[in-house]
Protein backbone atom coordinates (compact mmCIF):
# COMPACT_ATOMS: atom_id res chain seq x y z
CA UNK A 1 0.00 0.00 0.00
CA UNK A 2 1.22 3.73 -0.02
CA UNK A 3 2.10 5.19 3.04
CA UNK A 4 1.63 8.93 2.88
CA UNK A 5 4.14 11.00 4.68
CA UNK A 6 4.20 14.65 4.95
CA UNK A 7 7.27 16.52 5.32
CA UNK A 8 7.62 19.25 7.09
CA UNK A 9 10.26 21.84 6.13
CA UNK A 10 12.42 19.58 4.47
CA UNK A 11 14.04 23.04 3.11
CA UNK A 12 14.94 24.42 6.51
CA UNK A 13 14.57 22.00 9.17
CA UNK A 14 17.39 19.32 7.66
CA UNK A 15 20.44 19.22 9.96
CA UNK A 16 22.58 16.11 10.28
CA UNK A 17 21.18 14.32 7.42
CA UNK A 18 17.73 14.02 8.80
CA UNK A 19 16.22 13.59 5.95
CA UNK A 20 18.06 10.27 6.07
CA UNK A 21 15.28 9.28 8.57
CA UNK A 22 12.75 9.41 5.36
CA UNK A 23 15.23 7.29 2.93
CA UNK A 24 15.42 4.20 6.03
CA UNK A 25 11.11 4.54 6.09
CA UNK A 26 11.23 4.38 2.24
CA UNK A 27 13.68 1.32 1.66
CA UNK A 28 12.00 -0.78 4.23
CA UNK A 29 8.49 -0.21 3.47
CA UNK A 30 10.02 -1.33 -0.06
CA UNK A 31 11.36 -4.80 1.08
CA UNK A 32 7.54 -5.07 2.39
CA UNK A 33 6.34 -4.25 -1.13
CA UNK A 34 4.79 -1.15 0.48
CA UNK A 35 5.64 2.54 -0.63
CA UNK A 36 6.67 5.89 0.74
CA UNK A 37 4.59 8.81 -0.91
CA UNK A 38 5.94 11.93 0.46
CA UNK A 39 4.75 15.31 0.20
CA UNK A 40 6.91 18.64 0.94
CA UNK A 41 4.90 20.82 2.94
CA UNK A 42 6.77 24.16 3.27
CA UNK A 43 5.73 27.74 4.20
CA UNK A 44 2.00 28.72 3.65
CA UNK A 45 1.03 25.40 2.29
CA UNK A 46 -2.13 23.86 3.23
CA UNK A 47 -2.37 21.11 5.54
CA UNK A 48 -5.25 18.23 5.99
CA UNK A 49 -5.22 17.09 9.20
CA UNK A 50 -6.57 13.63 8.02
CA UNK A 51 -3.93 13.78 4.67
CA UNK A 52 -1.18 11.79 5.84
CA UNK A 53 -0.49 9.05 8.13
CA UNK A 54 3.27 9.84 9.15
CA UNK A 55 4.64 13.14 9.74
CA UNK A 56 8.03 13.88 9.78
CA UNK A 57 10.10 16.80 10.57
CA UNK A 58 13.92 17.31 11.43
CA UNK A 59 16.11 19.47 13.21
CA UNK A 60 17.58 23.13 12.83
CA UNK A 61 19.42 25.90 14.15
CA UNK A 62 17.47 29.01 15.73
CA UNK A 63 17.94 30.41 12.60
CA UNK A 64 15.49 28.13 11.20
CA UNK A 65 13.32 27.80 13.97
CA UNK A 66 12.57 31.32 13.85
CA UNK A 67 11.97 31.61 10.06
CA UNK A 68 9.28 28.29 10.16
CA UNK A 69 7.67 28.88 13.82
CA UNK A 70 5.02 31.20 12.63
CA UNK A 71 4.19 29.12 9.78
CA UNK A 72 4.06 25.59 12.16
CA UNK A 73 2.20 27.51 15.04
CA UNK A 74 -0.75 28.50 12.27
CA UNK A 75 -0.76 24.73 11.27
CA UNK A 76 -1.14 23.70 14.64
CA UNK A 77 -4.61 22.94 14.88
CA UNK A 78 -4.58 20.87 11.71
CA UNK A 79 -1.49 18.80 13.35
CA UNK A 80 -3.38 18.62 17.02
CA UNK A 81 -6.03 17.02 14.83
CA UNK A 82 -3.91 14.91 12.72
CA UNK A 83 -2.40 13.33 16.18
CA UNK A 84 -5.92 13.46 17.94
CA UNK A 85 -6.83 10.71 14.59
CA UNK A 86 -3.67 8.26 14.76
CA UNK A 87 -1.39 9.88 12.28
CA UNK A 88 2.07 9.23 13.34
CA UNK A 89 4.90 11.41 14.05
CA UNK A 90 8.41 11.89 14.36
CA UNK A 91 9.76 15.08 15.05
CA UNK A 92 13.77 15.48 16.26
CA UNK A 93 15.13 17.91 17.86
CA UNK A 94 14.38 21.40 16.62
CA UNK A 95 11.00 19.97 15.37
CA UNK A 96 10.44 18.21 18.38
CA UNK A 97 10.96 21.81 20.15
CA UNK A 98 8.30 23.55 17.50
CA UNK A 99 5.50 20.20 18.13
CA UNK A 100 5.53 21.91 21.51
CA UNK A 101 3.85 25.26 22.69
CA UNK A 102 7.08 27.69 22.18
CA UNK A 103 10.78 27.49 22.17
CA UNK A 104 12.49 30.55 23.93
CA UNK A 105 15.73 31.25 22.27
CA UNK A 106 19.08 32.46 24.15
CA UNK A 107 18.13 35.98 23.42
CA UNK A 108 14.65 35.73 25.32
CA UNK A 109 12.73 35.56 22.02
CA UNK A 110 9.60 33.20 22.39
CA UNK A 111 9.38 31.35 19.47
CA UNK A 112 5.45 29.99 18.85
CA UNK A 113 5.02 26.01 18.26
CA UNK A 114 2.42 23.91 17.23
CA UNK A 115 0.92 22.67 20.58
CA UNK A 116 0.74 18.99 19.48
CA UNK A 117 3.27 18.39 22.80
CA UNK A 118 2.64 19.22 26.47
CA UNK A 119 5.94 20.69 26.94
CA UNK A 120 8.47 24.04 26.35
CA UNK A 121 11.82 25.03 25.84
CA UNK A 122 14.17 27.13 26.97
CA UNK A 123 17.79 27.82 25.81
CA UNK A 124 20.29 27.76 28.09
CA UNK A 125 24.23 28.93 27.78
CA UNK A 126 26.18 25.70 27.33
CA UNK A 127 24.80 23.54 24.68
CA UNK A 128 24.60 19.59 24.78
CA UNK A 129 26.28 17.75 22.71
CA UNK A 130 27.53 14.10 22.11
CA UNK A 131 26.52 10.49 21.96
CA UNK A 132 23.04 9.39 23.49
CA UNK A 133 21.61 6.58 24.28
CA UNK A 134 18.33 5.56 25.87
CA UNK A 135 16.19 2.74 27.68
CA UNK A 136 12.26 3.26 25.99
CA UNK A 137 9.44 0.94 25.85
CA UNK A 138 7.03 1.51 22.84
CA UNK A 139 5.22 -1.20 23.74
CA UNK A 140 4.31 -2.93 27.22
CA UNK A 141 7.01 -5.03 28.17
CA UNK A 142 8.79 -4.64 25.11
CA UNK A 143 12.58 -3.17 26.56
CA UNK A 144 14.82 -1.28 23.72
CA UNK A 145 17.26 1.29 23.21
CA UNK A 146 17.86 3.87 20.97
CA UNK A 147 21.30 5.30 19.70
CA UNK A 148 22.14 8.61 18.85
CA UNK A 149 23.75 12.22 18.53
CA UNK A 150 22.44 15.32 20.17
CA UNK A 151 23.38 18.92 19.91
CA UNK A 152 20.94 21.52 20.95
CA UNK A 153 21.10 24.31 23.75
CA UNK A 154 17.25 24.22 24.44
CA UNK A 155 16.70 22.27 28.16
CA UNK A 156 13.01 20.73 26.98
CA UNK A 157 10.39 21.02 30.17
CA UNK A 158 7.52 17.94 30.24
CA UNK A 159 4.45 19.54 31.21
CA UNK A 160 1.59 17.74 32.89
CA UNK A 161 0.64 14.82 30.99
CA UNK A 162 3.52 14.10 28.85
CA UNK A 163 5.65 10.76 29.12
CA UNK A 164 9.29 10.83 28.29
CA UNK A 165 10.19 8.99 25.51
CA UNK A 166 12.86 7.01 26.76
CA UNK A 167 15.07 6.72 30.39
CA UNK A 168 18.76 8.33 29.51
CA UNK A 169 21.51 5.89 29.73
CA UNK A 170 23.99 7.81 28.57
CA UNK A 171 23.66 11.49 27.45
CA UNK A 172 22.23 14.68 28.49
CA UNK A 173 18.46 14.05 27.06
CA UNK A 174 15.86 16.31 27.36
CA UNK A 175 17.79 18.69 30.15
CA UNK A 176 20.87 17.18 31.28
CA UNK A 177 19.60 16.83 35.04
CA UNK A 178 15.68 14.94 34.39
CA UNK A 179 17.69 11.85 33.44
CA UNK A 180 14.87 11.45 30.44
CA UNK A 181 14.97 12.05 26.47
CA UNK A 182 12.38 12.87 24.60
CA UNK A 183 8.38 13.00 24.14
CA UNK A 184 5.69 9.99 23.62
CA UNK A 185 2.24 10.36 23.00
CA UNK A 186 0.64 7.61 21.09
CA UNK A 187 1.99 7.47 17.88
CA UNK A 188 3.79 11.15 18.44
CA UNK A 189 7.33 10.19 19.18
CA UNK A 190 9.48 13.02 18.98
CA UNK A 191 13.14 13.39 20.40
CA UNK A 192 16.44 15.06 20.49
CA UNK A 193 18.53 12.26 18.82
CA UNK A 194 20.02 12.70 15.25
CA UNK A 195 22.60 10.68 13.33
CA UNK A 196 20.22 10.41 11.17
CA UNK A 197 18.34 8.40 13.73
CA UNK A 198 16.78 5.30 12.05
CA UNK A 199 19.89 3.63 10.03
CA UNK A 200 21.24 2.73 13.21
CA UNK A 201 18.01 1.98 15.25
CA UNK A 202 15.67 -0.17 12.44
CA UNK A 203 13.75 -1.47 15.40
CA UNK A 204 12.13 2.08 15.33
CA UNK A 205 11.59 2.52 11.50
CA UNK A 206 9.63 -0.41 11.47
CA UNK A 207 7.68 0.65 14.45
CA UNK A 208 6.55 3.88 12.97
CA UNK A 209 6.22 2.17 9.04
CA UNK A 210 3.61 -0.42 11.31
CA UNK A 211 1.77 2.08 12.73
CA UNK A 212 1.78 4.26 9.93
CA UNK A 213 -0.28 1.42 7.67
CA UNK A 214 -1.91 0.66 10.90
CA UNK A 215 -3.49 4.49 10.80
CA UNK A 216 -4.53 3.58 7.36
CA UNK A 217 -5.87 -0.35 7.42
CA UNK A 218 -6.85 -0.61 11.38
CA UNK A 219 -4.51 -3.69 11.90
CA UNK A 220 -0.60 -3.54 13.19
CA UNK A 221 0.87 -5.26 10.05
CA UNK A 222 3.59 -7.91 11.33
CA UNK A 223 6.77 -7.59 9.52
CA UNK A 224 8.66 -10.51 8.56
CA UNK A 225 12.18 -9.33 9.97
CA UNK A 226 15.20 -8.50 8.09
CA UNK A 227 18.82 -8.80 7.88
CA UNK A 228 19.93 -6.15 9.79
CA UNK A 229 23.79 -6.93 10.40
CA UNK A 230 24.99 -3.68 9.14
CA UNK A 231 21.83 -1.58 11.46
CA UNK A 232 22.69 -3.70 14.33
CA UNK A 233 26.54 -2.76 14.21
CA UNK A 234 25.86 0.65 13.84
CA UNK A 235 23.80 0.37 17.00
CA UNK A 236 26.51 -1.18 19.10
CA UNK A 237 29.17 1.29 17.82
CA UNK A 238 27.02 4.21 18.48
CA UNK A 239 25.82 2.21 21.94
CA UNK A 240 29.46 1.83 22.88
CA UNK A 241 30.40 5.24 21.77
CA UNK A 242 27.63 6.45 24.43
CA UNK A 243 28.42 4.56 27.07
CA UNK A 244 32.20 5.86 27.36
CA UNK A 245 31.73 9.40 26.14
CA UNK A 246 27.72 10.45 26.36
CA UNK A 247 27.24 13.42 28.31
CA UNK A 248 30.11 14.98 28.57
CA UNK A 249 30.54 18.21 29.55
N1 LIG B 1 18.20 25.11 17.67
C1 LIG B 1 17.78 24.16 18.62
C2 LIG B 1 18.70 24.10 19.85
O1 LIG B 1 19.76 24.51 19.78
C3 LIG B 1 17.69 22.79 17.97
C4 LIG B 1 19.02 22.31 17.48
C5 LIG B 1 18.89 21.06 16.59
O2 LIG B 1 17.91 20.81 15.89
N2 LIG B 1 19.96 20.27 16.56
O3 LIG B 1 18.35 23.59 20.84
Amino acid sequence: MKIRVGHLYPEYLNIYADRGNIAVLAQRAAWRGHELEVHSIGMGDDLESRGHDLIYVGGGQDREQALVAQDIAGKGECLREAAAEGAVFLAVCGGYQLLGRFYRERSGAELPGAGVLPLHTVAGDRRMIGDVLLECELEPGERRTLAGFENHAGRTILEDGAEPLGRVVAGHGNDGSSGFEGCRAGRVIATYLHGPLLPRNPWLADWLLAEAIAHRTGDVPTFEPLADELEAEAHSVAAARARTRGGRA
